[in-house]
């Protein structure tokens, strides 16, 4: 999920590439660079870092003299942060440079196929096949050449495209990746953002997918694949920057819970092949090797251990292999029983998490494999580890994770029925049946997104508790004890996660009259179980909110033993987790946006924790 910008026109380019790189930065930060054609040369300077090292290295843009150029922020997906793999990318003729945002994920046999007829790579990103296929298929037509290429790349892609040989144009198409096209006296711009272009103008095309673009310094036109012209509307934006760079949102966290069923899809579609199996880029686990595993302990810190905990139940009901969920900083201390035959799944957002980097030291110490699930490429955790997954979710901005937990919580999936389908643990059937409900996964959380207005009603009326306790059993205990931190690290309420059943055995005594009950009952074959429960806190006062699934079936006394109710659609019991987990997302914030608490940054927490 990186930034790109374009610009032609008539002020020199450089300086406005850098100017708009600036308000991209929350979208990838780990490298940059821009390419300018001047005096009929394309130029890349290109560097990992941050911005301001491109732009010291280029004394802010005005040492670079053309008129028309792209720039880029990465996020890396495919290949560390490095000098080769930062964008643009030149085709090995130095005719085109591009900049793209996404994952083209049929790059690998493409990749193979150019190298057999002696194409160079250099690079070891996914982005650099689609420059060496504008040179492959070069017609003398950047346009025809260009939809060869569209038809050819699978995944997601924003592509601005400069052509050494036509250096007054710029191209870009864009298919399920941001694009937008700035219109302006001076020129015209492509940015992956509405931000990057804040600074010179307010009339903006939004595109869509499939669209090519044409701008030049006073055109922009639009096109579909077969060059039939698309008329747009202008439109004007009103926002200021800061609220662009929040989507328009309040917050971040808002903005990147609303951005979770791209970003799961963005984990999940790549690791799904055509035939209907799964492919795990980056294990390079055997059968024999799954087969002889005796447990798997699945390590992590915070939202990441509670994913660990839905994992348990997973990855145990499919594969029948022991798992234990453990926190990282119990885990590195306890003496843990792990050895050749222990898989240890290690969880990290940032890859950079102190006790989580010990814990993996540890393991791979006593002999263990080790499997983590990073978001951040090229991060210590994703550096040292034998197997790596990413969950390509993008820099998370807020602390308090939600794209991040979703996308993590995704890639557990799709390891645990990756190793029940290489084990033989489950039927063919089983198997495509749990794989298309994984796939459908993101299209499921979008719906349930739309449920935002009434939570934010109902929040209103939970904001000025000061105590709240998360029910549920098996899974949806799991899930409570997300919901239960969600809540509490951004709205400072106190709140708790329990097991349904276990609250008898105490802290049933700390329900009063009002006191706020969350209970979640997804699992349906525990709704009965977990209604009990209900029964049981409402008879000492407790104001009940139901979670469940959209047919669960309330008889007249059950209903009446709870105050709100929450419906969501169902899917495979294993996968409610990712469901369940949204709307309780959707409470925290919005009780947090009551409270008018500092959400993205909460009191005395940071995003990524490198201290013990
Ligand atoms: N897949 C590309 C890379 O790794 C683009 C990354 C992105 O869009 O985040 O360079």
């Amino acid at each position: 999920m990186c930034g790109i910008v374009g610009f032609v026109g008539r002020k020199q380019a450089a300086p406005i590439l850098l100017a708009g790189l600036e308000h991209l930065e929350y979208r990838g930060y780990d490298s940059a660079g821009v390419a300018v054609i001047d005096n009929g040369s394309l130029d890349v300077y290109k560097t990992k870092g941050r911005l301001q090292i491109l732009s010291d290295m280029i004394g802010g843009g005005k040492i670079l003299p053309g008129t028309i150029g792209i720039g880029h922020t990465r996020w890396a997906t495919h290949g560390k942060p490095s000098d080769d793999n930062s964008h643009p990318h030149k085709s090995s003729s130095g005719r085109f440079a591009i900049v793209h945002n996404g994952i083209i994920e049929n790059y690998g046999p493409l990749k193979a196929e150019l190298e057999k007829k002696g194409v160079a790579f250099a690079s070891e990103t996914d982005t650099e096949v689609v420059a060496q296929l504008l040179d492959a298929y070069y017609d003398g037509d950047t346009f025809s050449t260009l939809v060869k290429v569209i038809e050819t790349i699978e995944g997601s892609f924003a592509l601005g495209i400069l052509n050494r040989d036509n250096p007054h144009e710029i191209y870009a198409v864009r298919r399920s990746s941001p694009l937008i096209v700035g219109l302006s006296e001076d020129g015209n711009f492509i940015a992956s953002d509405i931000p990057a272009v804040l600074p010179f103008t307010r009339t903006i095309y939004h595109l869509n997918d499939n669209e090519i673009v044409r701008l030049t310094e006073d055109t922009v036109e639009i096109f579909d694949t077969a060059r039939r012209p698309i008329v747009r509307e202008k439109e004007k934006v009103d926002w200021d920057v800061s609220a662009a760079e929040k989507g328009g949102y309040p917050h971040f966290m808002i903005k990147e819970i609303m951005e979770q069923p791209e970003a799961l899809s963005k984990t999940i579609a790549p690791r799904i092949t055509h035939d209907g199996s799964i492919t795990l880029d980056g294990v390079q686990l055997t059968k024999e090797q799954l087969a002889a595993l005796t447990h798997i302990h699945i390590v992590a810190c915070g939202s990441a251990y509670h994913v660990g905990v839905v994992g348990k139940y997973v990855i145990e009901e499919l594969t029948r292999i022991p798992v234990t969920a453990d926190l990282a900083s119990e885990f590195r201390y306890q003496n843990p029983i792990v050895d050749a035959h222990t898989l240890v799944i290690i969880i990290s957002q940032s890859g950079e998490t102190a006790d989580t980097l010990a814990a993996l030291r540890e393991a791979k110490q006593r002999g263990a494999t080790v499997l983590s699930i990073v978001n951040v490429v090229g991060s210590s955790i994703a550096n040292e580890s034998d197997n790596v997954l990413y969950t390509w979710a993008g820099p998370e901005i807020s602390v308090a994770t939600t794209k991040a937990y979703s996308t993590q919580l995704a890639m557990i999936y799709l390891i645990a029925l990756y190793i029940a389908g290489q084990t033989g643990k489950i039927s063919k059937e089983a198997f495509s049946s749990l794989l298309t409900k994984i796939s459908a996964l993101p299209e499921q959380v979008a719906s349930i997104l739309k449920l935002a207005p009434q939570l934010e009603q109902l929040a209103q009326r939970y904001a000025y508790l000061e105590h709240a306790y998360f029910l549920g059993r098996n899974l949806d205990y799991a899930v409570a004890m997300e919901a239960s931190l969600k809540l509490k690290e951004i709205s400072y309420i106190h709140s708790e996660a329990y097991a349904a059943g276990e609250l008898k055995h105490g802290t049933i005594s700390l329900i009063e009259e009002g006191t706020f009950v969350v209970a979640l009952a997804c699992c349906e074959r525990l709704i009965p179980k977990t209604l009990s429960n209900i029964k049981e806190v409402k008879a000492r006062g407790a104001e009940v909110l139901l979670v469940t699934v959209e047919n669960c079936q309330l008889a007249d006394e059950q209903a009446d033993e709870v105050d709100h109710m929450i419906r969501i659609p169902q899917t495979n019991e294993l996968l409610m987790p990712s469901l369940e987990v949204i709307p309780c997302q959707l409470l925290g914030y919005y009780i947090a946006k009551a409270r008018d608490c500092d959400i993205d940054k909460p009191r005395n927490l940071a995003k990524s924790v490198t201290v013990e």
